[in-house]
């Protein structure tokens, strides 16, 4: 089989990982993966089963009651959570903080490894996630970092939620979008950082089109570096 071309996007929530990720998978012809829905779908089946957030390793015992299964439909991904699809009941306040918390525990991690791993073995892929490019595909031809101010994050998540329904004010978002920066880098595994060999993107003030152009910018001089 010849090799995989495997695009790493990583970077805090609301930096526009899964933005640039979905525009360069069309542009390129790849497919994207979003590896945070696999979290949240942990984090919810921890809801589900009545454990508290305070306490996500109580999740551990009952995943071998968990199929998770990824799969590409219709040019998204779609994950299925013992046979049910999910679908916003992942992108809900609450089930960001249970992401964050499970995602601090090394058997979910583990858990999770195999299924992100093996579809980027398969596939030509533009990943995002905290830490595609130092952990899940280290071997990444492109790895690109991405960042914002957490002010400018926030506003674009007050708008996702809102436009959901969500009743949350912009002070809840910034206080909620911080929270998850800290919990996510300061964590003993796999913490959310750059990858030695990541190119920094700052997606602050670029339109959508100049991100897009900047990261084909990037993927065209690494994967004509690696060539
Ligand atoms: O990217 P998204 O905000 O959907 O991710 C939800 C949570 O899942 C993050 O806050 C992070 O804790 C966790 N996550 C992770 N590693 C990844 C992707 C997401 O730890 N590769």
């Amino acid at each position: 089989m010849t090799k995989t071309i495997n695009i790493a996007i990583d970077g805090p929530s609301g930096s526009g990982k899964s933005t640039l990720a979905k525009m360069l998978a069309a542009s390129l012809g790849y497919v994207y993966i979003d590896t945070g829905a696999l979290y949240r779908t942990v984090g919810l089946f921890a809801m589900q089963n009545g454990i508290s957030a305070e306490t996500p390793e109580d999740v551990v015992p009952l995943l071998d009651k968990l199929d998770l299964q990824m799969r590409l439909e219709d040019g998204g991904n779609a994950v299925y959570l013992n046979g049910a699809k999910v679908g916003a009941e992942i992108r809900t306040s609450e089930a960001s903080v249970y992401a964050s918390q499970v995602s601090k525990v090394p058997a979910v991690r583990a858990f999770l490894l195999d299924t992100q791993r093996s579809i980027a073995k398969q596939n030509n892929v533009i990943m995002d996630g905290r830490d595609i490019g130092t952990v899940i595909l280290p071997d990444a031809q492109v790895k690109i970092y991405m960042s914002a101010s957490p002010e400018q994050r926030a506003k674009r998540r007050l708008a996702e939620l809102v436009a959901k329904g969500e009743d949350i004010t912009f002070e809840q978002v910034l206080a909620d979008i911080k929270w998850r920066d800290e919990n996510d880098a300061n964590r003993d595994i796999a913490p959310a950082k750059p990858a030695e060999d990541a190119v920094f993107l700052d997606n602050s003030d670029l339109t959508l089109d100049g991100l897009l152009q900047a990261a084909l910018e990037i993927v065209s001089n690494a994967i004509g570096a690696t060539a």
